[in-house]
């Protein structure tokens, strides 16, 4: 793994064979190779700040081990210090552990996958926890969100909110909830408008929504392909409703997944599931040792 990054470490740290420990110069200059390695991957430049900074402490004064070469020492440190930033081992599951009806909020800029998650999560909730979901889309704001909802729920073999017209999304959630109780859901998933950006509407909005849910999870759906934005995307929602849980879609795709490294630094929030394909059984635990080699490239 990371054979890029290892081969050009390890020309910096050839000559430090034999050395005592690594120094300040030498991890200087490795560093900056990393730091190249992590925009590449398209994290965002605070939090490369932040890392660098980090893994230098670290670094500087380690002991140079006999059996690896510096060059590999010092990816190890970085690979080390990505996955415990990204999460440490192992994957958060999602929060099921409230009275049933659990609520699960689905938040997110359009186009991040949001809706698609929102079935995907459904279904994976009811086969593997064998729990009733309830699927209700509260965006009135595009005309065929709600319906976009419940054809995926048809596919998953997932039950939706029927469609009521005119009615806000704050009251459409009170009817989620009245019916799961009445119904016997164990959860159900509340997906919410998107915005092509983060504006003061769209916030308001999932505000008086989180208030009237009372949710167990706001799950904040962002697309691994959005590079230096996600920082402001991730500050924004979690400053407004306090984000306890990250996906991460189109990990399919060729991203290298820095925006996983961003918002999880500045949200403090699991990333908790990883979206893999516009399939419905597409939705995988988050493994940071995976992001991380692959942010290491
Ligand atoms: P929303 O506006 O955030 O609700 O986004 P949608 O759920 O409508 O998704 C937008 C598009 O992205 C759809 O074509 C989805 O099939 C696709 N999509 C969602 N998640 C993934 C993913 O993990 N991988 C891939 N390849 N496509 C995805």
């Amino acid at each position: 793994m990371f054979e890029a990054l290892s081969d050009k470490l390890s020309g910096v740290f050839d000559r430090l064979r034999g050395r005592g420990t690594l120094g300040e110069a030498d991890v200087a200059e490795a560093l900056r190779e990393v730091r190249l390695a992590l925009l590449d991957a398209d994290v965002a430049l605070p939090v490369v700040r932040d890392f660098i900074a980090r893994v230098r402490e670290r670094a500087v004064g380690a002991e140079v081990l006999e059996s690896v070469t510096p060059g590999q020492q010092i990816v190890k440190i970085v690979n080390d210090a990505l996955v415990e930033q990204l999460g440490g081992a192992g994957a958060v599951p999602v929060n099921l552990n409230a009275a049933a009806p659990i609520p699960i909020l689905m938040v997110g800029l359009q186009g991040s996958g949001k809706t698609t998650t929102a079935g995907k999560l459904g279904l994976r909730i009811q086969t593997r926890e064998r729990r009733r979901v309830l699927l209700a889309s509260l965006d009135t704001q595009r005309p065929a969100a709600q319906l976009q909802l419940q054809q995926l729920g048809e596919r998953a073999g997932v039950t939706s909110l029927p469609i009521v017209a005119g009615q806000t999304p704050v009251e459409i959630a009170r009817r989620a909830l009245d019916t799961a109780r009445r119904e016997v859901f164990d959860v159900v998933i509340l997906d919410t408008a998107g915005r092509l950006s983060i504006d003061a509407a769209l916030m308001d909005e999932v505000r008086a929504i989180r208030d009237v849910a009372a949710p167990a999870e706001t799950l904040l759906v962002v697309d691994a392909m959005t590079g230096q934005d996600a920082v402001n995307t991730a500050r924004a929602f979690n400053e407004a409703l306090g984000v306890t849980g990250i996906v991460l879609t189109r990990m399919d795709g060729d991203a290298r997944g820095g925006a996983a490294l961003s918002m999880r630094a500045v949200t403090g929030a699991p990333i908790k599931l990883a979206g893999t394909g516009e399939k419905l059984e597409a939705l995988e635990d988050f493994h940071p040792e995976r992001v991380a080699g692959r942010i290491l490239g």
